[in-house]
């Protein structure tokens, strides 16, 4: 660009210009010239002074999107309206590819009215950039839908996790209810029974409460089988279950404790209530007319907490007052009494 050229005077800037690498302008809007550095022309892949010294060639390699932009962004700070001239486009290079420049500018002469007559700036590549944050902003919204995928993978797996929870749970429970229960009669059995019984000692003893056990065995019960078969049986039993659960109160507890016994704990009760509701129980089933018209009778041994007491004793009690009433010609209610 420096060269002995009548239409060019040589300024320190022109020197300036020379020696940087990138696009600097030197335009002098009185006569519409425009001083352009080597490097402008380099960065845009033209031969050095390959182009028109003016404004129109500015325009005609900026990009036709941008040109609108660029053009209205450059007339307000010529016009005074905006106070900076720094803008992001594109150019078309000499093969016709794009390049992202910066462009800033300032007025660096005016006339005494104010007007502008000369304006200096640089054109800065800033391709590279551009790429790299088009590139970043392509990755980061590629994360993001990643990122969204992930969260709806686990929003599934956790719903997948909580139905399983849900199933889980269920079959504990199922499974908790058929380890308790008489698969027979559907009450509890000797192991709930057990385990009931402790809880109710315990209950027992921390309220002073009293409480009474009930064990009740069908008599004779082996004849029904010899006689009717086993399927029979087995319905008797469960009519015998369901009455013996029908005539108990809500609190009492009723469970199979063997073949044809069954147990019955009686929380907060005395002896003569206990008494008074074996009876009920043995009248109840003496009447009843069974499967097949089969009528039976029970017998009852009925035995109260007492202070030390384990489960272990008070069945010895209960097992003890039963067998009295079996000694006593069966179908009768005995209170193994502690003297
Ligand atoms: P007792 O008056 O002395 O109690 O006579 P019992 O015949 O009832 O007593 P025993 O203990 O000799 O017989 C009990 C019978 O109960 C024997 C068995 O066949 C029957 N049994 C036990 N469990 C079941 C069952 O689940 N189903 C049926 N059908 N019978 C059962
Ligand atoms: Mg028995
Ligand atoms: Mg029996």
């Amino acid at each position: 660009m420096v060269k002995e050229d009548s239409a060019v005077h040589l300024t320190t800037l022109d020197y300036i210009l020379d020696i940087i690498s990138e696009g600097v302008w030197d335009w002098n809007i009185v006569t519409g010239h425009v001083a352009r550095s080597p490097g402008w022309y380099t960065m845009l892949g033209y031969p050095v002074n390959g182009l028109n010294q003016d404004v129109l060639t500015w325009e005609r390699v900026i990009h036709p999107e941008d040109l609108q932009r660029v053009m209205q962004h450059f007339e307000a700070y010529v016009n005074g309206q905006s106070d900076r001239y720094c803008i992001q486009y594109r150019c078309i290079k000499y093969d016709g590819s794009p390049l992202w420049i910066e462009d800033s500018g300032q007025i660096v002469e005016r006339t005494p009215q104010g007007d502008p007559i000369r304006m200096i700036g640089a054109h800065t590549n800033i391709d590279d950039l551009k790429v790299t944050q088009a590139q970043l902003h392509n990755q980061s919204r590629i994360l993001k839908g990643e990122f969204e995928n992930l969260e709806q993978i686990i929003e599934e797996r956790t719903q997948e996790l909580e139905l399983l929870n849900r199933k889980l749970a269920e079959k504990v429970d199922e499974i908790e209810y058929i380890a308790s229960r008489d698969p027979l009669t559907g009450i509890f059995n000797r192991r709930m029974f057990e385990q009931l019984l402790d809880i109710e000692i315990k209950r027992a003893k921390r309220y002073s409460q009293p409480m009474c056990v009930i064990l009740a065995d069908l008599d004779f019960f082996k004849e029904v089988n010899d006689q009717y078969g086993h399927t029979t049986g087995d319905k008797v039993l469960l009519q015998v279950a369901q009455t013996l659960k029908r005539l108990i109160r809500e609190s009492d507890l009723i469970a199979r404790w063997g073949g044809e016994e069954f147990a019955i704990i009686l929380p907060n009760t005395e002896s003569e209530t206990a008494l008074e509701m074996a009876e009920r129980l043995r009248f109840s089933i003496a009447n009843q007319i069974l499967e097949e018209k089969i009528q039976l009778t029970c017998s009852f041994g009925v035995t109260k907490y007492i202070p030390d007491d384990s489960g272990d004793s008070i069945f010895a009690r209960m097992d003890q007052a039963l067998y009295q009433a079996k000694g006593k010609n069966r179908n009768n209610v005995q209170l193994f009494t502690v003297s």
